[in-house]
């Protein structure tokens, strides 16, 4: 196991452990472990070292002062490749996905004990990022309910658009939909 947290971004390497540290608590295999791809033994190794850094630099800028001020947790997803995209999303060999995860450019995460609302405005009103999307977020169903969307470009991609957004159920339409801000429901 290495300690890589002081290697900058942009030169991490390619050929770097599953062990190796990224960032003072996270290690690199949290950026593409996925229950989903171990079941299905999907190949969710990183393709290109942009895909990497970019990971890298989520891990730094987002994963890592979240875990500064909330406490331990592991991410639910960081990057995700296109043969676990179709997976997740049952979507056929020929269809290809635009989610800023197979950038490694975006995390979920959720943490026991905290509100995922709370965490929400948390990330909201400290740290950078590109789109913030509270995601499946239901107070019926707990206020643990849902995980937090994060996606953040690294220097050299396109600018952060400080997006806000909510991706929550609405009764009127059966079904999930964003809505722009912080929400817990659809409903005005
Ligand atoms: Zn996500």
């Amino acid at each position: 196991m290495a300690d890589l947290t002081n290697v900058d971004w942009k030169e991490f390497p390619k050929d770097a452990a599953p062990l190796d540290k990224v960032s003072k608590n996270f290690k690199l295999y949290e950026l593409t472990k996925s229950e989903v791809a171990a079941r299905r033994d999907i190949d969710n190794s990183f393709r290109t070292v942009q895909q990497l850094r970019a990971a890298v630099y989520l891990c730094r800028h987002v994963l890592q002062p979240v875990r500064d001020k909330f406490g331990k947790f592991s991410p639910n997803s960081v990057y995700r490749s296109q043969a676990l995209e179709r997976a997740l999303k049952g979507k056929p060999a020929s269809w290809t996905s635009t989610s800023q995860h197979t950038m490694g450019q975006a995390c979920d995460i959720e943490i026991p004990g905290i509100t995922t609302m709370g965490l929400a405005e948390w990330i909201q009103k400290n740290l950078e990022f590109d789109q913030l999307i509270l995601e499946c977020y239901n107070p019926e169903l707990g206020s643990n309910s849902g995980w937090a969307h994060v996606s953040l470009r690294p220097p050299g991609a396109a600018n952060n658009r400080g997006r806000v957004l909510s991706y929550i159920r609405d009764p009127a339409e059966g079904k999930f939909v964003y809505v722009d801000g912080l929400r817990e429901s659809a409903v005005a």
